[in-house]
């Protein structure tokens, strides 16, 4: 994000249900501090570790600091800072930018935690190569996109854009927590498949399902089927409403890594073979993991 290079130092602060993430950006991009403390309840405490965070983050270089970029779940007004239905952190309302920008005297973004995510997946992905558009599918414990055209965040009209995991097309029809039924995210999202294949405490299901399902484990082809089929509607759908030259897979379902690349490739391969329209698409060369060694969502959170 050359552009960007004159407002730096940068601080991005990843807000999620259990932690709290920070990096500090120094003048030419690069990181030049991480944090992570655990997350506290209730809106004073998120206003309190926020800004401590930042502080922390920054140590002597906080006066140098031009901007403070937040990312968090629930509702978020990005052009007020107020967020809203925080629910993990019982948050009901709270004018989180405000807030933070009074007590740290620095000019602070609040944006949704998919759209921060797509903005660092993308930079750390493709550089300085931002043109066109990038959608960023997250398949975390809920389901969503973030979309990008030339590096700028796209939040439709009343900040949905991207809110892919509320299409109701799946034809299993399980009850969604939205209200509708068949929603992509009752299927292809990390809570849905923890669901859909339960496993011992801390093994990732993901990954589990496909071994397993490669060996020749019939329960768990079958459910195999079920999700991936709903990943491939999800791109379908993002990708040919939009038609992205890249599209990331991130959330903490895409830490599967290439097993999960290779069964949507599978699954694309299928559909193209009766389907030319779809096979002049090469969605499959399109595709890109999102890396998990930086803390991209709060490098998105500095950029956004
Ligand atoms: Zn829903």
């Amino acid at each position: 994000m050359g552009n960007d290079t004159s407002r730096r130092p940068l601080i991005g602060i990843d807000v999620g249900g259990t932690k709290i993430e920070a990096v500090l950006l120094d003048e030419s991009g690069a990181v030049a501090g991480t944090l992570r403390i655990p997350a506290r309840r209730g809106a004073d405490l998120v206003v309190d570790d926020v800004c401590a965070i930042a502080r922390d983050v920054a140590g002597d270089r906080l006066a140098d600091v031009t901007r403070v970029g937040i990312g968090t779940p629930g509702q978020v007004d990005s052009a007020t800072g107020r967020i809203a239905n925080v629910v993990n952190l019982d948050v009901t309302e709270l004018e989180l930018g405000a807030l933070v920008s009074q007590r740290l005297g620095v000019p602070v973004h609040v944006d949704n935690d998919v759209n921060a995510a797509a903005v660092g997946a993308a930079a750390v992905v493709l550089g300085e190569d931002l043109d066109g558009t990038v959608v960023f599918l997250n398949f975390g414990t809920g389901l969503a996109a973030g979309i990008l055209i030339d590096g700028v965040l796209q939040h439709g009209s009343s900040g949905a854009a991207g809110e892919i995991g509320h299409v109701p097309v799946d034809p299993n029809r399980f009850p969604c927590p939205c209200g509708q039924a068949g929603c992509l995210e009752t299927v292809c999202s990390g809570a849905s498949v923890a669901r859909l294949w339960p496993t011992d405490d801390g093994v990732p299901p993901m990954p589990d399902l496909i071994a397993r399902a490669r060996a020749g484990e019939q329960a768990a082809g079958r459910v195999l089927g079920i999700v991936v089929h709903a990943i491939v509607d999800t791109l379908q759908i993002a990708a040919q409403s939009v038609d992205p030259k890249t599209i990331i897979l991130g959330g903490g379902m895409a830490k599967t890594g290439e097993p999960l690349v290779e069964v949507i490739v599978d699954e694309l391969r299928t559909r193209e073979a009766a389907c030319p329209f779809l096979k002049g698409l090469d969605l499959a060369s399109r595709l890109r993991l999102a890396p998990f060694d930086l803390p991209t969502a709060a490098i998105g959170a500095a950029l956004a």
